[in-house]
């Protein structure tokens, strides 16, 4: 075996990791997705950020993710996410919760958590709240809304009506910072449906609270209509990481 190709502990052979390799490819496929999505809408890839959700997935994955230039990632459940977060403490990355978060996890995910995607109640405010103040941080906060107009029972979000409120309180929390929306396509609507009414949503909260600008919106299915939508920001699980029930 030449010296060129011997994977070797510490020689040129060590950077070989099949596993960064398939991410890598993953990430320049997602990103061919948005630009294609972003040309066919007029707007420049640079607007839309890549949040890489890591739900179920080990934290070499996080770093491999942090090596391809990915600096911010998501966690849909508060004891996963604390201790991702804790492994990966040396990275400087930006962490979102983008899950059902439940009052009692509140305090937890306000002491790591950058970005709280999913607050869609009066008490979760006041509960993140409490917990950002007690840490000594700030926390930025996304309103989830819920876009089904059928209004059937849904996976978390707020109704577009009670979303005015809502900003108020965020607004007037001392831990707190209002930075925008954040949805997920109701199963039983169309995504680029669903995404529209979510612009529309968000520009009526814009009106009063212009500085909160971040729409974050699609994931691995649904990234290019959420993309032709105006989303600022998409949520990448599969489509980065590969199907999360091969796993199982
Ligand atoms: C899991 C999850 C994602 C990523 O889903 P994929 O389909 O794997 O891209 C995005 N947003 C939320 C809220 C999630 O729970």
């Amino acid at each position: 075996m030449s010296d060129l190709v011997r994977p070797d502990a510490d020689g040129p052979g060590a950077d070989l990791d099949p596993r960064a390799e398939e991410l890598a490819r993953n990430l320049a496929e997602a990103r061919r997705r948005i630009a294609a999505a972003c040309a066919d809408s007029g707007r420049d890839p640079g607007e839309v950020t890549v949040v890489a959700i890591t739900k179920t997935r080990p934290a070499q994955d996080v770093r491999r993710l942090a090596a391809l230039g990915l600096r911010e990632l998501g966690e849909s459940r508060d004891q996963e996410a604390r201790e991702k977060a804790g492994a990966c403490a040396d990275l400087d990355l930006v962490w979102h919760f983008v899950g059902q978060l439940q009052r009692n996890k509140a305090g937890s995910v306000a002491r790591y958590a950058h970005v709280v995607e999913s607050v869609d109640r009066p008490t979760l405010v006041g509960a993140l709240d409490r917990g950002a103040v007690q840490a000594d941080r700030r926390v930025g906060v996304c309103l989830q809304v819920d876009l089904d107009i059928e209004e059937r029972p849904n996976r978390g979000g707020a109704r577009p009506e009670a979303l005015a409120p809502l900003a108020s309180a965020v607004e007037e929390a001392a831990g707190l910072d209002l930075l925008g929306v954040m949805a997920v396509a109701p199963r039983q609507m169309e995504p680029a449906r669903a995404f529209d009414r979510l612009a529309s949503v968000h520009e009526r909260l814009l009106a009063d609270h212009p500085a909160a600008t971040m729409r974050s919106a699609g994931m691995s299915e649904d990234l290019a209509e959420a993309v032709r939508s105006g989303a600022t920001h998409v949520r990448l699980g599969s489509a980065l990481l590969g199907r999360r029930d091969s796993l199982k």
